[in-house]
């Protein structure tokens, strides 16, 4: 079992405490620099109570000299600490936390007598150019080394010697401390690879034999617990200072004049040294939005940067992969999601799903950020915190959304009621890219409505307004609030419109045959499909309208109801369409929905007339 030296070393005018899995590295380390005076204060096989130790020694030995005195506090204050710890870790024939004074190894440290300072700094240098822009657990790392290169010296105390050049960071997969509150003490942990406070799960650990803790959270990327050590190391590369190399961009397409700007506001973001950090695109349901990104892409790969995509879905990896490809087909192009092949390979351009971020560490100048608004982007702060991880130091953040969320909306676009077309740190795209505008939903109030609709009773709205669409031929889209309803609703239209009961299907998350319906659906073999909001992104279908059925019920907020408005009238041949909110009750998101879309409407009015007076202006010149 490891162990986890703590130990303190005299700098100029104070102490400072480290820790070591190997402490020879250390010794060689400093004795290369400036001398040694290092004095070891305890040791433990668990890496998160050495961490939490170096904290409070830390604090402690700052302003103090190394002298007979201070190093018997400082053992006195380790002592006082783990049993603090040992108590409030109360739990029946648990042995607590070890932890010794014993000064010096007990074990010989296997070190290879030919392990001097250079082969150690050697290795320790490839270390670092392979995990480098990383962050993982031990496991993982030792993984991708074991791919990737022979190594005589142990991984973790290379690891050590780049901790002390201060080339990587590592802590515990799970971190503790004591927490004091005016009234009580506890211990509390926090996941430092996906910073959550809660879903922390006690364990018999059998790899520690500790006190150990693991994190349910981000369980889905392998385990973070109290005794793995999770690694980040500094990127090596991240292009700054590098030649551009010309444009990388393949593609030919053309943009509108508002598709035009945005782009390159977006670019002009991404590229400038200082500047804003944060951007946001935020471009209606159908405006084209992949295309966007290409001159800020392209800015910082010709530099020699990196660029992260991340994006909530493993289908939108798969969909926008070999479009990037196609358009910048010089550079490596890698796509990242839980059963990708491709998930280690080193590349140019990442395309990664949100999770996959976490294991990222400071190394993307440029880090765009897919659907924000999205599940599980959403009110996820963990998911936050790992992308602002990934992104590299002075590194830029882009935002992309048809539907920002109200914190990205007030912290970019400014809290003005009156919304801005642009700013340092916007763009609006306020119209699809065929020029047509938004469908504006129609709202209509049926008092008792899912009451009527569970008792088979007819809703005329309903009926006429379904009937009407499949018979001129046009797709419909009914969506439910929850998935107890699909299968009554479907029942319910297919009694009262029998002549298409044949064509008529509904889905929700859980159904086997989803994907199988969905593709029924694009073919036209249905067409008319009850669904939860799983259908809210992503299914384009041409010539197809909606209708919402309860949507005054809280599934349905603003975001969601424009999301849905937004599946209609998104082809050029067809970009009318009908879009029909039927409700019981009036609810504040129904209205802001509608409101939403109808100032987006405006907006692009707007622009669309300035855009041929300078057009005109342009012609008369
Ligand atoms: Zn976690
Ligand atoms: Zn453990």
């Amino acid at each position: 079992m490891r162990e986890y030296l703590l130990y303190v070393k005299e700098e100029e005018n104070a102490l400072r405490a480290y820790i070591t899995p190997c402490f020879h590295i250390d010794k060689l380390f400093w004795q290369e620099r400036n001398g040694q005076r290092l004095y070891v204060i305890g040791r433990s096989p668990s890496l998160a109570l050495a961490f939490a130790l170096r904290e409070k020694i830390g604090t402690f030995a700052k302003r103090r000299r190394l002298t007979a005195k201070s190093v018997l506090e400082m053992q006195r204050l380790a002592a006082s600490y783990v049993r603090e710890a040992n108590k409030l870790y109360v739990k029946e024939g648990h042995a607590g936390y070890r932890y010794t004074f014993r000064a010096e190894p007990i074990k010989r440290e296997n070190l290879p007598p030919e392990a001097g300072h250079e082969r150690v700094s050697e290795e320790a240098k490839q270390l670092a150019s392979i995990l480098s822009g990383r962050s993982l657990l031990e496991e993982e790392a030792e993984w991708l080394l074991k791919k990737r290169g022979r190594f005589m010296i142990p991984m973790i105390w290379l690891l050590q010697w780049l901790v002390l050049m201060n080339k990587t960071e590592w802590r515990p997969g799970v971190g503790m401390d004591i927490h004091k509150h005016w009234w009580q003490r506890r211990l509390r942990f926090i996941c430092w690879r996906c910073s959550s406070r809660s879903h922390l799960v006690r364990t018999e650990c059998h790899s520690c034999r500790q006190p150990c803790v693991y994190c349910s959270s981000c369980l889905t990327m392998g385990r973070s617990k109290c005794c793995t050590p999770f690694i980040c190391v500094q990127a090596e590369n991240t292009g700054k200072g590098c030649q551009d190399s010309g444009s990388l961009l393949a593609w030919e397409g053309e943009y509108t004049p508002a598709q035009e700007d945005a782009a390159r506001r977006a670019g002009q973001f991404a590229v400038e040294t200082g500047g804003e950090a944060a951007f946001l695109i935020w471009a209606v349901c159908g405006a084209g939005k992949t295309e966007l990104l290409f001159p800020a892409i392209d800015g910082v790969l010709r530099k020699g940067g990196r660029v992260l995509l991340a994006t909530p879905r493993k289908d939108v990896v798969l969909e926008l992969a070999p479009r990037l490809q196609a358009a910048f087909p010089s550079v490596t192009v890698r796509s990242v999601y839980g059963s990708s092949e491709e998930k280690w390979e080193e590349g140019d351009l990442i395309i990664a799903t949100t999770h996959q971020v976490m294991r990222f560490y400071r190394c993307f100048p440029l880090v765009v950020v897919d659907e924000v608004d999205a599940f599980p982007f959403h009110n996820n702060k963990q998911l936050h915190d790992a992308v602002s991880r990934a992104v590299a130091k002075e590194g830029k953040l882009l935002y992309l959304s048809a539907t920002p969320p109200e914190r990205l909306r007030k912290q970019l676009t400014g809290s003005t009621a009156v919304l801005k077309p642009h700013s340092a740190t916007h763009v609006l795209l306020a119209r699809r890219y065929h020029g047509h505008p938004l469908p504006v939903p129609e709202i209509k109030l049926v008092p008792r409505l899912m009451e009527k609709v569970n008792a088979g009773r007819p809703v005329a709205e309903l009926i006429s307004a379904a009937g009407h669409m499949l018979a001129q031929d046009r797709q419909v889209f009914v969506f439910v609030p929850r998935v107890e309803d699909v299968d009554t609703v479907l029942d319910y239209l297919q009694g009262l419109l029998p002549a298409y009961a044949e064509k008529m299907a509904g889905v929700h998350a859980a159904d086997q045959g989803r994907e199988e319906k969905v593709q029924r659906f694009r073919r036209r073999e249905n067409m008319l499909i009850v669904t939860t909001t799983i259908l809210e992104r992503g299914v384009t279908i041409p010539r197809s309208d909606v209708i919402i059925l309860g949507a005054d019920a809280s599934v349905f907020d603003e975001a969601s109801l424009v999301q849905i408005a937004g599946r209609v009238g998104r082809s050029a041949d067809a970009p009318d369409g009908t879009v029909l909110f039927l409700a019981s009750h009036r609810t504040q998101a129904l209205y802001a929905a509608k409101r939403q879309i109808e100032q987006m409407n405006r907006l692009a009015d707007k622009r669309w007339a300035a855009d041929g007076k300078q057009q005109k202006a342009g012609r008369k010149r």
